[in-house]
């Protein structure tokens, strides 16, 4: 057990910036990260595992239809959706699944390939869709929302325009046919810790708007967009997905840990590790150490997240960039708890 009582939970929404289209969803945003919270932290305090508490929570979201994920996927080029997503346990165990648009829950498919297969990642529309059978799964064909296809009209009227910044290379290739901002990602994460000590990531996205078909991004892949290792803690990732595995970012943040950061300073260090090579407006992460410290940091302007501890008072959901200031005071008063 760790020490009492110490579990809990952090769940993300994505890091990227405010767009002012956002605006309108604030409340429903924060509404559905205290429902998401509130569902993992649920499990975690009848005591049960980790895994279960991040594959809630991540359900959630999956389902909301207004995160980047599962139900709210954003799309390809070619306007379809291909998420990814995958769980990662402290004992190394780990799934993950690429272009999962055959089932309302990537997250779920990502722990039965942990589960039941051999194997760490399957990847493909074809081959998830007869697996996922295969596991007695309900089939059911992702398709973007109205908002997800509203948002894709724009970025292929931007097309026109080659003011590509993400995707310079793709633009060349396609020449008219891309066009992107770094914006609204909305991708979700989380990472527990539960009453055993057991710490555990997962991730679920749809990627990133107007990606070609087929591009896996860091989520799926253990070390890049989650890792999870008993000797460190759990880490989970969001945001550009290229610059995210080039860094294999959570990897770094765990092996922060390892060396003896606690969670808050292990983000805060592959964070500014991530800001020197490869730029600012880049990622977010979130991760939990081994004696139930949560960490959050980013290089973007947002990264929606909630939190509940077994130490912390009550459940926070913070959207807006302006409110981090709670996150930090409520960290502040359980420092004294925190640190061994
Ligand atoms: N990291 C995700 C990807 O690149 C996107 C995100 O986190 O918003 O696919």
């Amino acid at each position: 057990m760790v020490a009492e009582s110490r579990f809990g939970l952090i769940v993300h929404g994505g890091a990227g910036s405010l767009q002012r289209s956002m605006r309108k969803d604030i409340a429903l945003r924060r509404q559905i990260l205290r429902k998401s919270i509130s569902e993992g932290y649920a499990l975690l305090r009848k005591g049960g595992s980790s895994l279960d508490a991040v594959e809630a929570s991540i359900r959630v979201l999956e389902d909301s239809g207004i995160f980047n994920a599962g139900s709210g996927s954003c799309t390809t080029i070619e306007g379809k959706v291909e998420p990814d997503a995958a769980v990662m346990l402290g004992d190394l165990s780990c799934g993950a699944v690429a272009g999962a648009s055959m089932v309302s829950n990537p997250v779920s498919l990502a722990r039965a390939c942990m589960e039941k297969t051999d194997h760490v990642f399957i990847a493909g529309a074809e081959p998830l869709r007869k697996f996922a059978r295969s596991i007695g799964f309900e089939i059911h064909d992702l398709e973007p929302n109205k908002m997800r296809l509203d948002q894709y009209e724009e970025y292929m009227k931007k097309m026109g325009a080659g003011e590509l910044k993400e995707w310079p290379k793709n633009s060349a290739l396609l020449g008219r046919y891309l066009g992107q901002e770094y914006g609204n990602l909305d991708t979700v994460g989380s990472v527990a810790i539960d009453a055993d000590g057991k710490v555990c990531a997962g991730v679920s996205t749809g990627g990133r708007f107007v990606k070609l078909p087929g591009r896996v991004g860091d989520s799926p892949i253990p070390g890049a967009g989650l890792y999870a290792d008993s000797s460190s803690g759990a880490a989970c990732a969001t945001g550009a997905g290229e610059e995210i595995i080039r860094v294999s970012l959570c990897k770094t943040v765990c092996d922060f840990m390892k060396n003896g950061l606690d969670a808050q300073a292990a983000c805060d260090a592959s964070i500014s590790l991530l800001s020197k090579v490869r730029g600012v407006g880049v990622a977010g992460i979130i991760a939990v150490d081994l004696i139930g410290n949560y960490g959050l940091a980013r290089n973007t302007e947002m990264m929606p997240v909630s939190i509940r501890f077994s130490y912390s008072k009550k459940a926070l959901a913070v959207v807006l960039p302006e409110e981090y200031d709670v996150i930090y005071s409520e960290k502040e008063r359980n420092l004294g708890k925190l640190k061994m």
